[in-house]
């Protein structure tokens, strides 16, 4: 049975899981915190089992894989004999630039394009490329396989993905839409084409991942033809600290005007908007709700925005793909908060799109349909599975080798 290790390496964290690929199980899963800091932390969960939760202090990511391989193989609490059990080892890349629309076999010469890749994602791929590298420490010859973000949205029409600025900005600079949670948008499509018994290239389809981070993406004949995230993760709907969509003059005002510099700018449109910025209480959904809830006027215009911004977007995509077929729901926000869906979907009745007010409350955070009987649009939850599509794509690649 092949077994394969999936890691998505950030900068002071690291997940993992162990999957058995043919099954498409999860044997275990963890989350190494606060790497090179004080005070990091190990949670691990056995499949099936209570999480555990070890304190012990992480220097690097070469660090933080050896704690995972050791609880991997933990005679009493592991899954594996042997760290030879793993076939394969599958990473997520945030960016891939242009160069890659598909999960390829890493070598030194996809080491140096991820590398090069940095520039366009300063905050993602550097630690990426860190836990590739512990992995090719710790595990030798074990092939290691990149599963990017951007890739399913590589097939995206130039009309679709270039600015309006001079052309040279992308010829010379390489300044696009590139967009990002590929993964997620290729495998919740994915499952509703399954799920409606249809072919994917002939549907059309809405793909809204709402997570802390979120994006919409237009799923026509089985690609991304438009996605909301754009150049970098910022671009597009409102997120948990992100704005997402302004006015690109903005910022040269707050430069110009107010005398910020660029890094304060950059800190108050990344870390301070969204919804931590409107409402002034959080960036986590469920407190906004809670809060909007109990008659706080900055919790509820966030919810409104939060919606609206979504409406738009499901307009313009329905737009540019001549109809819909099906929206997805997934994600933390997209998954668990049926208020954001009805809000999001109210008015949309002309389109077809109806909403079953019970179903959408009684079926919350499950794989469901929660369309109106009558509504031409199938209106699904789905829970997104990124891991399971590393574990594949690396699998598929591996078997070949
Ligand atoms: P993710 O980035 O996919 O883990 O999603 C994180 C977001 O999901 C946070 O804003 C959470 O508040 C939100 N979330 C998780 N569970 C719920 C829930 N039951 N209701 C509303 N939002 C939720």
């Amino acid at each position: 049975m092949a077994k394969i290790l999936v890691i998505n390496a950030g900068s002071s964290s690291l997940k993992y899981q162990l999957i058995e690929a043919e099954k498409e199980e999860c044997l275990a899963k963890g989350l190494v915190e606060r790497i090179g800091l004080k005070g990091g932390l190990h949670h691990y969960t056995r499949t099936g089992e209570d999480k555990l939760t070890i304190k012990k202090d992480v220097g690097d990511h070469t660090q933080a894989i050896e704690l995972a391989l050791e609880m991997l193989l933990d005679p009493e609490k592991g899954v594996i004999k042997s760290k030879e059990d793993i076939v394969a080892i599958g990473h997520r890349v945030v960016h891939g630039g242009e160069r890659f629309s598909e999960s390829v076999l890493i070598d030194n010469e996809v080491m140096e394009a991820i590398r090069e890749n940095c520039r366009l994602a300063p905050l993602h791929n550097p630690h990426n490329l860190k836990g590739i590298e512990a992995c090719v420490k710790i595990f030798g010859k074990t092939p290691n396989v990149a599963v990017f973000d951007t890739a399913f949205h590589q097939k995206m029409p130039p009309h679709a993905y270039l600015y309006a600025l001079p052309i040279s900005m992308y010829k010379e600079h390489s300044i696009r839409r590139y967009g990002f949670h590929g993964t997620s948008h290729f495998f919740v499509a994915h499952q509703a084409a399954k799920a409606l018994g249809k072919p994917i290239d002939e549907l059309k389809i809405i793909t809204l991942h709402l997570g802390n981070g979120a994006s919409m993406s237009a799923v026509k004949g089985g690609y991304s033809i438009d996605t909301s995230m754009g150049f970098t993760p910022l671009e597009g709907l409102v997120m948990g600290t992100r704005c997402g969509d302004i006015d690109p003059a903005i910022p040269i005002f707050m430069m110009e005007r107010l005398g910020m510099e660029h890094t304060e700018i950059n800190t108050i449109l990344n870390k301070k908007s969204g919804l931590l910025g409107l409402s002034g209480i959080s960036n986590d959904m469920r407190e906004v709700e809670e809060a909007a809830e109990k008659g706080d006027e900055n919790a509820k215009m966030a919810l409104k925005i939060y919606a609206y911004r979504i409406k738009k977007y499901i307009g313009e995509y329905t737009a540019v793909m001549g109809g819909v077929d099906a929206l997805v729901f997934t994600a933390g926000i997209g998954e668990n908060s049926a208020l954001i869906r009805k809000m999001s979907l109210e008015g949309l009745e002309f389109l077809g799109i109806k909403i079953d007010e019970k179903k959408n409350v009684e079926e919350n955070g499950k794989f469901a349909r929660v369309e109106k009987k009558g509504s031409k649009v199938a209106i699904f939850i789905i829970p997104t599975n990124e891991e399971l599509v590393i574990a594949r794509d690396t699998y598929n690649i591996c078997k070949v080798i």
